[in-house]
């Protein structure tokens, strides 16, 4: 029996090399994963670093309706990382390519390689900011208010979606 398809979000961020053609290339990756559709993508947003190292980020929130279970989610993201060259020579490196599952559903998942909602994203302007583009529903009382303190500003021009 095929599984119903599920709303997830997930957070795209890169800082190293032309971050915003990375953003804009792994939203078009996201939307030829099996199984799965894009059916939205927020604004690109400029952040400084947060408990990260390097220039400045390029972020945003892209939507998609799959039927991947949150794992298999999990295991397309990491290849697409994978493919963009992404190394982890430490924790918080700048990286060319970070893609985190943010939301699945309403799944609350707790295992060694996944925690979902993602555990930071509700101190992380730059994840509530496009999220608030997407889904402003989704976004907790406050939250907003809390993160006013990290600079990041919308990109102006057409996105991909
Ligand atoms: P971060 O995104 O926190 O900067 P990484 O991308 O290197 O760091 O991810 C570290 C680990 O976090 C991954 O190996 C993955 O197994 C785990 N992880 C746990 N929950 C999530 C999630 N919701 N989305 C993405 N990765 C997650
Ligand atoms: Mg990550």
């Amino acid at each position: 029996m095929p599984r119903e398809p599920v709303t997830a979000f997930v957070a795209l961020g890169a800082n190293l090399g032309d971050a915003r053609q990375m953003v804009q290339s792994a939203v078009q990756d996201l939307s030829r994963l099996p199984e799965t559709e894009l059916t939205g993508c927020s604004r690109l947003y400029r952040t400084a670093p947060y408990e990260a190292a390097g220039p400045d980020f390029i972020n945003a929130v892209a939507r998609v309706s799959t039927r991947l279970t949150a794992p298999q989610l999990l295991d397309a993201l990491q290849a697409l990382e994978q493919q963009a060259g992404r190394e982890r020579p430490y924790v918080n490196a700048p990286r060319t390519l970070d893609l985190d599952v943010l939301l699945y559903g309403d799944a609350c998942i707790d295992s060694p390689r996944l925690t979902v909602p993602h555990p930071r994203m509700w101190d992380r302007a730059f994840v509530l900011h496009p999220l608030a583009d997407l889904a402003p529903e989704r976004i907790l009382p406050g939250r907003l208010a809390a993160v006013c303190d990290q600079a990041i500003s919308p990109l102006s021009g057409a996105l991909a979606s």
